[in-house]
């Protein structure tokens, strides 16, 4: 997955204070909590979307909100994820320190060693500057000398790659002299954005989404993502959860009530259009819905699937296309199901259309916008540089609209 998000371009490091402190969202109102200042928001449900044998571990999690605390479909929830107590333990252990040590956080603030490794450093995924500055403090050591500078990069790299701080200092020990150190080689650790899943007019007390658990396994350790592992394994009902708000003005439905909107939300992907679905059921905008949800089995990993049957089936969801990749020898995808359905699609963009993109930016966005190109090639009888004019023009008209991370 790639960061930042093209409809969101900042990153979390140089979000200031007033970004999003006075941020309004569409509905006008504006919040005074920021990633600097959270609301300790309380989760209210999460449990399991995927089902048993799914090789995805993805969850719906809500949380409560502040009354005044307003969101619009299109924005994100910032989480400000702790670090798991055991890698916490680890660190502490590979770096032969005991937890208790004072140290200064990056407000001059004293606090613990433990506290900071939990709640102030990027333990997790390992950096190439971590390596960098660790060097610094040995420039005798050759096994570090050999990871630095430009030249060095892409060994670096490979180095970093499926390991954490806790590597590092295990396979480098008793660099680290004093704790506080620890700021210089380590950064910060930032908050994680969601995509919110649902719609104020239908939760007016809560912010919803969709979060996927990473979990993997790599050079003999199992390791977990920071925040998807904090929401995945110690995040129950009653649990506080540090939280703000953040509005995406890039990424709405249209202003035109009636316009119709076409989806594509495969994985993940699914959590802003189930914002926006809910949205238009909820104060019954008439506009024409038509999504496109894919995943790897449909028996396991069909995301709200009795909601968008329901809705489906009540006429909110005008059309509903799904790609289950692993049902069938052949894989198939959204971008496929696009092209299966092109002269319907087409039909539908010249009919004043939105279409809308939301999930993996590595592979998946890439393949859509390419069969998206295609399908209005085709419904035009055109060349595929006049499709790109076309789709240039959906650009300006603000009718292609991308939430892709
Ligand atoms: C605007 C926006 C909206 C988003 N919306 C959603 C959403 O709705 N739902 C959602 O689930 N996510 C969403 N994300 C992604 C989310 O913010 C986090 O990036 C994601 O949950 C991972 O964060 P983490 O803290 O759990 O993992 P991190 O601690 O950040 O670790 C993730 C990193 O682990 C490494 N890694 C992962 N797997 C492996 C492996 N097999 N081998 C080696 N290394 C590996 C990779 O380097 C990866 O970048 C969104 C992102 C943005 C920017």
């Amino acid at each position: 997955m790639e960061w930042p998000t093209e409809a969101m371009r900042f990153t979390i490091e140089d979000m200031t204070e007033t970004e999003t402190l006075d941020t309004p969202s569409a509905s006008g109102h504006a919040t005074k909590y920021t990633r600097n200042n959270p609301y300790f928001s309380t989760v209210t449900y999460n449990e399991l979307l995927t089902g048993e044998g799914s090789e995805k571990e993805t969850r719906h999690v809500e949380l409560s909100l502040e009354e005044g605390m307003t969101y619009t479909p299109g924005d994100a929830v910032g989480i400000l994820p702790e670090n798991r107590p055991e890698a916490v333990a680890e660190t502490l252990t590979a770096l032969g320190f005991k937890g208790d040590e004072r140290v200064l956080d990056h407000y001059k603030v004293e606090i613990s060693l433990e506290e900071a490794l939990r709640t102030r450093l990027q333990i997790g995924k390992l950096a190439r500057g971590s390596v960098t500055q660790l060097a610094k403090l040995a420039p005798e050591l050759e096994g570090l000398k050999v990871m630095v500078g430009p030249e060095n990069k892409a060994r670096a790299e490979e180095y970093c790659w499926g390991r954490e701080f806790v590597d590092l200092a295990t396979d480098f020990p008793g660099v680290v002299k004093e704790p506080q150190q620890l700021f210089n080689i380590l950064s910060r650790l930032t908050p994680r954005m969601y995509s919110i899943a649902s719609s104020q007019a239908m939760h007016k007390d809560n912010v919803q989404t969709t979060v996927r658990v990473v979990r993997y396994e790599s050079h003999g350790r199992d390791r977990q993502g920071v925040a998807s592992g904090h929401l995945g394994d110690r995040a129950n009902t009653g649990v506080l959860m540090p939280i703000f708000l953040h509005a995406n003005n890039n990424f709405r439905l249209p202003e035109d009530t009636s316009a119709p909107v076409i989806m594509i939300g495969p994985g993940t992907g699914i959590a802003p259009f189930r914002a926006f679905l809910e949205e238009r059921q909820a104060t019954g905008q008439p506009g024409d819905n038509w999504l496109f949800f894919g995943e790897q089995r449909e028996k396991m990993d069909f995301l709200y699937r009795e909601q968008f049957l329901g809705m489906h089936k009540d006429g909110v969801l005008t059309r509903l296309d799904t790609a289950f990749s692993r049902d069938q020898h052949a894989k198939i995808y959204v971008q496929d199901r696009m092209q299966e359905r092109a002269a319907e699609l087409f039909e539908w963009l010249e009919r004043g259309a939105y279409f809308y993109v939301c999930g993996d930016a590595t592979r998946m966005a890439k393949d859509v916008e390419l069969a998206l190109l295609d399908v209005i090639a085709k419904g035009s009888n055109g060349t595929l540089e006049h499709a790109a004019e076309y789709l240039a023009t959906m650009k300006k008209q603000k009718r292609y609209q991308r939430d892709v991370y």
